[in-house]
């Protein structure tokens, strides 16, 4: 099936001014994640896509063991009188190799495998010790202090799922089973270059009306974040001999090619051109600012994504569309971003009709969290998306944004 025929979501729709929410869905609509796997040893397995259910074949905790330091004891016996005999001690890896009498107690360290016969332990800063003899205080519950067998893990109770990407905790998880290897997807393979005459590269001196070419670099930097093999094609001169080359190089390594610049009005129809040649493109005008045009398409059996050259507009295009396609391509099954609400602390000028995208700064004032911009918000003013934290996205059919009223956010950064 052709694209076109696949975004038949899109029909009825303007072309010159597609909503962010419909582009969204065509682009999902014409992916599908990639089937290979690779199984790698879990200290490599960081930030990679899980492919398998982990089903715990033993339990985590393995025996039921005490949550602390104290005294193991038999709960009954402490509605008959509060002394008790100390007859041993279990430690961590070294069990008491007996089982609790009536009156009788087990010195017990964190983590040591609970003494058959008792149920509670009884910290130690609450006892008395004389000797052998152990005094309990009055107010102790029944199964207190005690961690339980398969607590954190069951055996045969899933607890990771394929298109899990692996965070820390996910990795001492999977040890703690004892698990050395994990089935992993195979990382996808993302190639991309930057076209334009007008482009320097780091280390030769500035001609005239040039700039240095800064997109290449953000660029890699969002890929590398997401755990993708980026392949740096450089830079590459609106020449279409050159293009073509570059294109079709680029289709043959990689699932997915990412370009930026000559999508906008002015260049489009060089480009336009050779694409027909190569593939199958569209070009969209999307109802966003930044971010206006961009190509999708395919080309042999690569998809791609013709972003904007102005350096704001690369990264706003790329985290609203290219991100969660590369995630779904990638086989992880994230929940989506989340948009929080803040209070405006400025008034923000916006026409319905387009969703933007602000750059902002998200801060704490007097226990309230508020959201002012960062400035100057111009395309080409890359400085903004260096100095915010999130972006502060007003929708479609949202007017002029007074002081005071509630936006939604999206972070730029979380936690684990
Ligand atoms: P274009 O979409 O090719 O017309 O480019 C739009 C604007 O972005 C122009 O001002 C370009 O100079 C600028 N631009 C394009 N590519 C890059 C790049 N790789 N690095 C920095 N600026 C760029
Ligand atoms: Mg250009």
């Amino acid at each position: 099936m052709t694209i076109a025929q696949t975004v038949s979501c899109l029909d009825g729709y303007d072309p010159d001014a597609l909503r962010v929410d419909k582009a969204r869905e065509a682009i999902l609509a014409c992916l599908s994640p990639i089937t290979e796997v690779e199984q790698v040893p879990i200290q490599a397995a960081l930030g990679r896509v899980l492919a398998e259910e982990i089903v715990p074949r033993i339990n985590v905790p393995a025996h039921d063991n005490s949550a602390m330091d104290g005294y193991a004891v038999r709960f009954s016996d402490l509605q008959n009188g509060s002394f008790l005999k100390e007859v041993g001690a279990a430690l961590a890896g070294k069990p008491f190799h007996g089982k609790l009498g009536a009156g009788e107690c087990v010195r017990i360290m964190t983590g040591a495998v609970m003494p058959p016969g008792a149920d509670t332990v009884v910290i130690q800063e609450v006892v008395k010790k004389e000797g052998e003899r152990i005094t309990i205080p009055p107010g102790q519950k029944k199964a207190q202090n005690v961690r339980y067998a398969g607590e954190d893990l069951k055996v045969g109770t899933a607890v990771l799922g394929s298109g899990k990407q692996l965070k820390p905790a996910d990795v001492g998880l999977i040890a703690s089973l004892g698990i050395g290897e994990v089935r992993v997807k195979r990382k996808l393979r993302v190639a991309f270059f930057a076209t334009g005459d007008e482009l320097a590269s780091i280390g030769q001196p500035l001609k005239e009306g040039e700039v240095y070419d800064s997109n290449r670099y953000t660029v890699h930097g969002m890929l590398a974040r997401l755990g993708v093999e980026a392949i740096d094609m450089g830079v590459i001169r609106d020449n279409p001999v050159e293009l073509e080359k570059a294109f079709r190089t680029a289709a043959e390594k990689a699932d997915v090619v990412i370009t930026t610049g000559g999508v906008s009005v002015g260049e489009a129809d060089f480009i336009k051109q050779m694409m027909a040649k190569l593939g199958e493109v569209l070009f969209w005008k999307i109802a966003m600012r930044p971010g206006r045009p961009m190509a999708f398409g395919k080309i042999g059996d690569a998809f791609l994504f013709g972003l904007p050259g102005n350096p704001v507009a690369v990264m706003v295009t790329f985290y609203q569309f290219v991100r969660d396609a590369l995630l779904y391509m990638s086989g992880r099954a994230d929940a989506p971003v989340p948009l929080l609400r803040a209070v405006s602390a400025e008034s923000l000028r916006k026409v319905p009709g387009r969703t933007e995208y602000q750059r902002g700064i998200l801060f704490k004032e007097q226990g309230e969290w508020k959201v002012r911009t960062t400035g100057q918000q111009g395309s080409g003013v890359l400085r903004s998306m260096s100095e915010a934290n999130c972006f502060i996205v007003l929708e479609h059919e949202r007017g002029q944004v007074k002081a005071g009223e509630a936006v939604s956010v999206q972070l730029f950064e979380g936690l684990a």
